[in-house]
């Protein structure tokens, strides 16, 4: 699932989230971010590696001079150290099920890539310095493909010039005449800058876009003062258990209720107050429900509290136990707080509407009955049966 921040860890632009190594300031987030990435590419992240490692056993192993210029020996050498490393890439890809494990089998992959790269160069003796400079271009640009964090191929990339550097400066016989030489090096910096500007560029929209879209989400779909769900959320929600109930016959109950006489906690102690006692009752609310139960905000001072697989009894209950938390709670003002409550459940040939319709009645006769009351539709309900 998203991790969904809270509203008031969430700033408007994305700008400010993402620091200068292209990661989520915060840590959560940017685990969330990588673990909804990782789920995106694990299924051709893994194909795409095997390739990778197919062509560079190809490129280290089948070349010819490896076969001419070296003793049977070393020959069997290098193909076992390679195959062994193979082996033993692959007996842990099983365990590699979260992005952890997925920046682990980047960087292994990388490393094994810089690694077959400099057995070919010292076993194959490669004479040709241009060709040994497009061939560090390619292993960069391959890194900069592959989805990475923007560090990882930064570092590898920076490796892999470093050790050919000082390949090339141990054995300077590979090296040619001096313009060539510029050209050879001055080709690999701009690869790499080219590479890495683009997979940063790439690492910053990705994360951005990301950003952007769980704040549009969370807007939508939670009430920005008390943390409730909203009616758009609420009506998805109601929407698939109708569809359950109606397929499995899983009824669930509604219970709606609303603030006793808002107005005149508003009108004496101020909005701001008024502010305090709906996040405070959400609160209330939320820690005595269930995990499944959802609880919307429907209205200003009005809540529906959707409770899944709940037959009216039960429902029944839980809204006389919200009644007496809510109206035992100190809210710290003269007056006590209270709320009165409709409860139904779902019957047969109910729809979004005729369930909402039959629940907002039972609140509107619970205020008409004096309030701090919780009326429900049992025995409507059992004269029906
Ligand atoms: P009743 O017992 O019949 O429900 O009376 P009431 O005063 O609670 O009902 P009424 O619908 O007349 O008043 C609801 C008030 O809730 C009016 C509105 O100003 C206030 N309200 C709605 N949303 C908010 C909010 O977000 N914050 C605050 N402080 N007040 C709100
Ligand atoms: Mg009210
Ligand atoms: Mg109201």
């Amino acid at each position: 699932g998203l991790l969904i921040p809270r509203v008031k860890d969430m700033k408007a632009t994305s700008r400010k989230q993402i620091n200068a190594a292209c990661v989520f300031n915060n840590k959560d987030f940017e685990l969330a971010y990588e673990n909804h990435t990782y789920s995106r590419f694990k299924f051709y992240l893994i194909p795409l590696i095997i390739v990778g490692l197919i062509l560079v056993a190809f490129f280290c192993l089948l070349d010819d001079d490896l076969f001419t210029t070296n003793s049977f020996i070393t020959v069997l050498a290098v193909w076992a150290v390679f195959i062994a490393l193979l082996v033993v890439f692959f007996l842990t890809l099983g365990r590699f099920k979260n992005f952890r494990s997925y920046y682990l089998i980047i960087n292994a992959t990388e490393l094994l890539f810089i690694g077959f790269y400099f057995v070919k160069l010292i076993v194959c003796g490669n004479k040709n310095f241009l060709v040994m400079c497009l061939e560090v271009s390619l292993i960069i640009t391959i890194y900069s493909m592959i989805p990475n964090r923007w560090l990882n191929s930064l570092l590898s990339s920076f490796l892999l010039i470093i050790a050919f550097s000082v390949y090339c400066a141990i054995k300077p016989d590979l090296l040619l005449d001096r313009n060539t030489n510029i050209f050879g090096f001055a080709s690999i910096i701009v690869f790499f800058a080219i590479n890495s500007l683009n997979a940063y560029h790439k690492g910053y929209l990705k994360r951005s876009r990301y950003y952007d879209t769980i704040m549009l989400k969370r807007l939508i779909n939670v009430d920005t003062l008390t943390g409730a769900y909203t009616r758009a959320k609420f009506n998805e929600d109601i929407n698939k258990l109708i569809h359950k109930a109606r397929q499995t016959g899983r009824i669930f109950s509604l219970i709606i209720f609303d603030i006793d006489d808002f107005k005149r906690i508003n009108d004496t102690y101020g909005h701001l107050t008024g502010d305090r006692v709906l996040t405070t009752i959400v609160t209330i609310v939320t820690s005595n429900k269930r995990n499944a139960d959802i609880l919307t905000r429907w209205g200003g001072e009005e809540f529906i509290l959707l409770l899944p697989s709940t037959r009216l009894n039960e429902a029944n209950r839980i809204a006389e136990r919200l009644k007496t938390l809510i109206s035992e709670y100190d809210f710290g003002l003269d007056n006590i707080v209270t709320c009165s409550f409709g409860v139904t459940e779902f019957r047969k040939n109910d729809t979004r509407t005729t369930l909402f319709r039959r629940a907002d009645k039972l609140l509107y006769d619970a205020k008409a009955q004096g309030k701090n009351i919780v009326i429900s539709d049992v025995d409507d309900f059992q004269v029906i049966l």
